[in-house]
């Protein structure tokens, strides 16, 4: 089973490598910010909770999004592997998930970082938020505050997969082919 977390700041292209990643390896994509927007759209009480802090581009509660992986691993069953996308974003939830992995039996194989600077992530979520009707996108202060965010919640977790020998850097500004081959080289052994 090849299981991944797709890490990085927001707007570093996780969602697009995620769609190659999922063809090419027939993963399972778990994305936390789709999940939590698929709740607001469907008008449920876990969207609605949620609503105000994406809103403002805070974290949602450790608790609130660890219990929501664990339902949607749970309801995967046979799945040849998952995708983790924009989780872990906190040291309690790279935890958490290990916790539930194992329950399964099941492990993570690779962290896959995707670097971007700063100045280039705010260029594309503004450029994003004119088409994507995400609030979040569309003002600089709610821009900085999850890059800030990013640097300062979510970077830790970057050390907690060093640690297990998970962790690879991808170089995330080139073509969406170039970034896509430089994955596929570190996925390949796993396959
Ligand atoms: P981006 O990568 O563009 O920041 P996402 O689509 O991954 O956006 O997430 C959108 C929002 O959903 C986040 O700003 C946050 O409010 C919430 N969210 C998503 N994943 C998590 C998570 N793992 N922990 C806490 N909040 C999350």
């Amino acid at each position: 089973m090849l299981n991944i977390v797709l890490f990085g700041p927001p707007g570093a292209g996780k969602g697009t490598q995620s769609e190659n990643i999922v063809k090419k390896y027939e993963l399972v994509h778990l994305s936390t910010g789709d999940l939590f927007r698929k709740h607001l759209g469907d008008g449920t009480p876990l969207g609605t909770l949620a609503q105000g802090y994406m809103d403002e581009g805070n974290l949602v509660p450790d608790e609130v999004v660890i219990k929501m992986v664990e339902d949607k691993i749970a309801e995967e069953t046979g799945a040849k592997g998952f995708i983790f996308d924009g989780f872990p974003r906190t040291v309690p939830q790279a935890e958490a998930l290990d916790g539930m992995l194992e329950k399964f039996s099941y492990s993570i194989s690779k962290m896959l970082a995707l670097e971007v600077s700063p100045n280039e992530l705010r260029a594309r979520l503004r450029s994003r938020g004119k088409t994507s009707g995400r609030v979040d996108d569309q003002d600089d202060a709610k821009i900085d505050n999850r890059i800030n965010i990013y640097n300062e919640e979510t970077t830790p977790v970057v050390d907690y997969y060093h640690k297990q020998n998970k962790f690879c850097s991808i170089d995330g500004v080139g073509s969406i082919a170039t970034i896509f081959n430089a994955i596929c080289k570190e996925l390949d052994p796993f396959n």
